[in-house]
């Protein structure tokens, strides 16, 4: 061992900051640049993609503006300019007096490099027929792609070393080159420099992946996985690493929720055990129908969990349409039926409100207490948004508090301060399938000591793994049948410029079905034309700003910035032209979230009496609005919505008896993939595979929400959709090693892991379990 080796015994491991291996001013400059303050967050900058030394990079797919670092073969090489050398010239070159051009190949494509400055030092560098890896942004000169002053930096020249046996050669030449996601302030060889000074001393120390668990799925050690990943020989140790270190990234995240898991179990909650004959039984009795087995295995689970000590937290998930509200009401009515009382949490002021009216119906004078023809064990129902009159919210208010009210249905108004139960035993937060968390915690701060039970419901059906990770929490319960006696909803894809008849079509349809007694939808995009500011115009009272700010998002958002199209319809325009065109002589109502409150619960009570034939709205009826008599739907410039949304959408259609019908109008051309994603939505009604064509348009990060995805730590490897069996089989490892050691004092390097992975989120996430 050499003196300097033991002089500096230093080893590092992951937490010690990056300084420590790289100095102040490097260590500094990697913080500021990526973000990265620790070895472990340097070595969990995996490399963007690897270059086989041998197969350069295809230079003709370069895009000007692009960041590129490429691989490529120095093909010719000519100064421009005066004198063989400046250098040794007395006077000092001017600038621009010389040039050097390089063209780099990788056969077919190629690349311009220039440099203006230090043209002898490049010239001497760049060989021909030397391999190298070249960074800069391209651009254009005289319709060619250059790199001005790229950096680069030039491969060992595998004919200069005489030593190297034909073996080795090959090997070498097969070894693989890791880029790195770099800038223009810290190139990918500088981090990879860096990585190795990191490699060098790494200690990884103890691995959190117990050794029986590695042993069972094949995994490799954790600071092999760690070495191969940055420095692999080959793409086999490769495949290895990117296992094994997905498998930290699900490992770790699983463990960390179940210990939130655990935790929520052990804080108290009322227990809320079904009454033989209470509410619930009568709410039976006065059903028009029978439950789906369905509806019924579920309920039993979810009347066991009522009846717990501590506060179930579950996700219903069901296809639009599978009858999830039903399900509610009788788990609401058990807490009833025990003594305590309900919220039922719903994203829009319309859905609240119709809640509030079908419930009420369906109760009857179960309702009704303290009235004339209540029942004896009657309860009462309390409706609060954000538009509730000062009296009835006042009553409201007050009934909450007492506990008069055993039931209380409501938007986002529901979480206000003021807002208090006298014993609020079951959070029920309706058609949550924005996969957000945030408004369950908070309706759980709503009893002081003992927690509710929360149950959230979502209609777009989540992947098992999206489920496992963003709702890891939740246990799952799923409705998969549709009641008896319902038809399926025809869809079809109408081009509006190409077959324009289609949409007469369309419209013919909708006076054949009013004839025959249904009604119909008309959603467009907007509400009105006129600029105004916010794009979507919907009211921010409750939540329907919030889902068409996302509808922007996933739907015409990107279509409509790439081209300059029409503006997208608007209901206040499209209304009144067909009033009087296609239409004419049907009753038209016209239905958006800028309506007051009261218009809205009138427009929707009279659609629903069948007092209107026609509704012509936005988005603010996706989600939840129930009109069994709407048989057809007509969706306008389909391609501006996501295609969640436009199974949520036509969800409103066939809900009766009677077949429904969805078109989607849209103007993109045949082929495009805004027509693809239409055509997938009219090719199946399965929403869980609509949800997967969803997700796998979005990035993960929104996916995974604000609550997981925090910026420094998070999901670098994994992917929701195509790992799911490997989610799948970290959770159950780690679910286990957490119900035997709760606390991990025995496995620490768990722990670490864990501390890690949630950073700065750390606090945000204990605290909500
Ligand atoms: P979603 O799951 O989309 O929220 P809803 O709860 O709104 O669905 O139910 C859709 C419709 O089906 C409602 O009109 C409801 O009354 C009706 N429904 C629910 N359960 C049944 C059943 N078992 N048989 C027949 N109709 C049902
Ligand atoms: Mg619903």
């Amino acid at each position: 061992m050499s003196v300097s080796a033991s002089m500096l015994p230093t080893v590092t491991t992951l937490r010690d900051p990056l300084v420590k291996s790289l100095g102040k001013s490097a260590g500094d400059t990697f913080e500021k640049v990526l973000g990265l303050r620790t070895a472990g967050d340097l070595l969990r900058h995996y490399p963007r993609r690897y270059y086989t030394r041998g197969d350069l990079t295809p230079l003709d797919s370069l895009h000007e503006g692009d960041h590129v670092t490429v691989l490529a073969m120095v093909d010719l090489v000519s100064r421009i300019g005066p004198g063989p050398d400046v250098k040794y010239n007395h006077k000092p070159a001017k600038r621009g007096s010389q040039r050097l051009e390089v063209i780099v190949t990788d056969g077919p494509g190629k690349l311009q490099l220039v440099f203006f400055a230090s043209v002898g030092l490049h010239a001497r560098q760049l060989k021909q027929g030397s391999i190298g890896l070249f960074a800069g942004t391209v651009s254009s000169f005289r319709g060619r792609r250059q790199l001005v002053h790229p950096e680069y930096e030039m491969l060992p020249d595998t004919n200069d070393t005489p030593l190297m046996t034909a073996e080795i050669a090959e090997q070498f030449a097969n070894e693989l080159i890791a880029v790195y996601p770099a800038s223009a302030k810290l190139s990918s060889w500088r981090i990879s420099r860096a990585v190795d000074a990191v490699l060098d001393k790494l200690e990884a120390g103890e691995d959190p992946i117990p050794a029986e668990v590695r042993e069972k799925y094949d995994l490799w050690p954790r600071e092999l996985a760690i070495r191969a990943i940055h420095r692999p020989q080959d793409r086999a140790e490769l495949a290895h690493a990117r296992k094994r270190l997905k498998w930290d990234e699900a490992f770790t995240m699983q463990a960390a929720l179940a210990q939130r898991r655990l935790a929520a179990a052990a804080m108290p909650s009322v227990p809320r055990p079904p009454v033989p004959d209470g509410l619930v039984a009568a709410f039976d009795r006065r059903l028009p129908f029978t439950l789906t087995e369905g509806q019924r295995e579920v309920g039993e689970e979810i009347a066991h969990d009522l009846a717990c000590a501590y506060p179930m937290n579950r996700l219903l998930q069901g296809e639009v349409g599978s009858g999830k509200t039903v399900v509610a009401v009788r788990a609401m009515l058990q807490v009833v039926d025990a003594g305590g009382q309900a919220a039922l949490l719903a994203p829009t002021e319309v859905l609240a409100q119709q809640h509030y009216r079908s419930i009420t119906a369906l109760l009857g004078p179960l309702a009704q207490a303290g009235q004339l023809g209540g029942g004896d064990q009657a309860t009462r129902v309390a409706l609060l948004t954000g538009s509730t009159g000062v009296r009835a919210r006042r009553s409201a208010l007050t009934d909450a508090f007492t506990g008069d009210a055993g039931i209380l249905i409501g938007t986002h108004a529901l979480l206000e301060d003021r807002v208090r139960f006298a014993d609020l035993g079951l959070a029920v937060i309706d058609e949550q399938h924005r996969f957000g968390v945030e408004q369950r915690d908070a309706l759980r701060d709503k009893t002081l000591g003992s927690r509710p039970h929360v149950l959230v419901m979502t209609a777009t059906p989540i992947p098992r793994t999206v489920a496992m990770t963003v709702f890891g929490d939740l246990e799952v319960s799923t409705l998969s049948e549709l009641p008896a006696g319902r038809s399926p909803i025809a869809s079809h894809v109408v081009p509006a410029l190409e077959r324009p008849r289609f949409l007469e079509r369309a419209w013919q349809r909708i006076r054949e079905e009013v004839e025959s007694g249904r009604q119909a939808y008309v959603v467009c995009p907007r509400i009105s034309s006129e600029p105004s500011g916010e794009s979507g115009g919907e009211d921010a009272d409750d939540l329907d700003a919030v889902f068409d700010g996302d509808a922007d998002v996933e739907g015409g958002g990107q279509d409509a910035s790439q081209d300059a199209r029409r503006p997208p319809l608007a209901v206040l325009d499209v209304a009144p032209a067909l009033a009087a065109g296609p239409l004419a002589g049907l009753r038209v109502g016209v239905m958006h979230g800028r309506l007051h409150p009261d218009e809205k619960d009138r427009v929707m009570t009279a659609f629903a009496a069948g007092q209107l034939d026609v509704l012509v709205s936005t988005t603010v009826i996706e989600v939840g609005v129930d009109v069994p008599n709407a048989t057809t739907m007509v969706i306008m410039d389909a391609e501006r919505f996501g295609v969640s949304q436009l199974h949520q959408l036509r969800g409103r259609v066939g809900r009766g008896a009677h077949a429904g019908l969805c078109l989607l109008v849209t103007e993109a051309p045949a082929e495009s993939a805004a027509r693809e994603r239409l055509d997938a939505v009219a090719a199946t009604g399965d929403g869980f595979q609509l949800s997967r064509l969803d997700l796998a348009q979005r990035r993960e990060g929104d996916v995974l929400g604000s609550a997981q995805a925090g910026r420094r730590s998070s999901l670098k490897l994994l992917r929701l959709l195509v790992d799911e069996d490997l989610i799948a089989s970290a959770r159950v490892e780690a679910t286990a090693l957490v119900a035997d050691d709760p606390q991990l004092a025995s496995h620490p390097a768990v722990k670490d892991a864990i501390d890690d992975f949630l950073g700065d989120r750390k606090a945000e996430f204990l605290d909500k379990a």
